[in-house]
């Protein structure tokens, strides 16, 4: 007997994520390939073909997601050019590179990095948090102990370029977030592999000059990335005090799970944040992916762009936005 996928949810319990979907009392529903309409497919926050033509790289050859995401993230950490996250980030007020990254695989398992320095490759940590360890998030020199336990290296990772910056901040030192800055703030990555698996993962040095021990959404699962693999997945980009405080990627996968598109997922929760928070010269994108490879995205204002590569190729897209241009 054939349901619709969402009276399945509805009103079954999934027991596999394989192919074959069934109900409690075992009657077969459908398969995660028939449901899937664009499948593998990878989306990014911002312009970031670097990270989505790695993570196809993945996709394309049948590949994991979450190996796929891990692999999207790790372009614009180890890219010095790229001064929102990883190598080259630019630092908090004291000069200090200090790093926030999470990611969540299918089986709903997660790991999260804070407050971490001195590592190239904050995602990749977090991985290893995820399946080396029985918690979800490390943080500050705990987090740093345990990169070097498995082995990664203690790097410098402020550029020449982002020490000048900073240098120039300092002598007015004044805390003004800058909207859109560049056009490539945190990287978020979603993507489905070619067995209907999502992923995410979620990488940021946070908001440039932030006070020491800030901590933004990107590496608290919820808020800067969720996942639900019978769902979809939705990340954040953005000043990351507004979506903390609405749970923003989970309400977004929430939304979708009400019947939502993700586009109209991402607007309400933006809508949320509007309605109730400050949003003067604040900037919050969202974008969502759901478990048929639809994706969407809305941000409060405009010129947010995201990244999505799937078989018809790589393409950026504008987001719409609540305020307009
Ligand atoms: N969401 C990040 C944070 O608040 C910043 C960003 O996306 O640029 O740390």
């Amino acid at each position: 007997m054939k349901q619709t996928r969402r009276k399945f949810i509805n009103s079954s319990i999934v027991i596999t994520t394989g192919v074959i979907l069934q109900s409690c009392e075992g009657k077969e529903i459908t398969t995660n390939k028939e449901l899937s309409k664009n499948i593998p497919i990878v989306v990014s926050t911002w312009k970031n073909e670097g990270a989505n033509n790695a993570a196809w790289e993945v996709l394309s050859k049948n590949g994991k997601s979450i190996d796929a995401v891990e692999a999207g993230a790790r372009i614009p950490e180890g890219d010095p050019a790229d001064q929102s996250v990883g190598y080259g980030g630019r630092p908090d007020r004291d000069g200090n590179v200090t790093l926030d990254a999470c990611i969540m695989n299918h089986l709903g398992g997660c790991g999260a990095v804070t407050y971490l320095q001195h590592i190239k490759h904050p995602i990749s940590v977090a991985r290893k948090v995820m399946e080396e360890t029985p918690h979800v998030m490390l943080s500050g020199d705990g987090a740093l102990q345990f990169a070097l336990a498995q082995g990664f290296s203690k790097e410098n990772l402020l550029t020449e370029a982002s020490k000048k910056e900073y240098e120039e901040w300092l002598v007015k030192a004044e805390y003004k977030p800058k909207v859109n800055i560049e056009l490539h703030d945190t990287i978020g990555i979603i993507g489905i592999d070619s067995d209907g698996n999502l992923s995410g993962a979620c990488t940021t040095s946070g908001l440039a000059y932030k006070m020491a021990g800030r901590i933004g959404d990107s590496p608290i699962i919820g808020a800067g990335l969720y996942v639900d693999n019978e769902i979809g997945a939705a990340v954040a980009t953005g000043m990351g005090e507004l979506v903390m405080r609405s749970v923003g990627s989970f309400l977004v996968v929430e939304l979708m799970r009400q019947g939502m598109s993700p586009f109209e997922a991402c607007k309400e929760a933006v809508m949320r944040i509007v309605r109730k928070q400050d949003i003067t010269d604040i900037q919050v994108g969202y974008i969502a992916l759901d478990k048929n490879g639809n994706f969407g995205a809305y941000s409060v204002k405009p010129d947010f762009v995201f990244t999505v590569s799937d078989q018809s190729g790589i393409k950026i897209h504008d987001s719409e936005s609540y305020e307009t241009k």
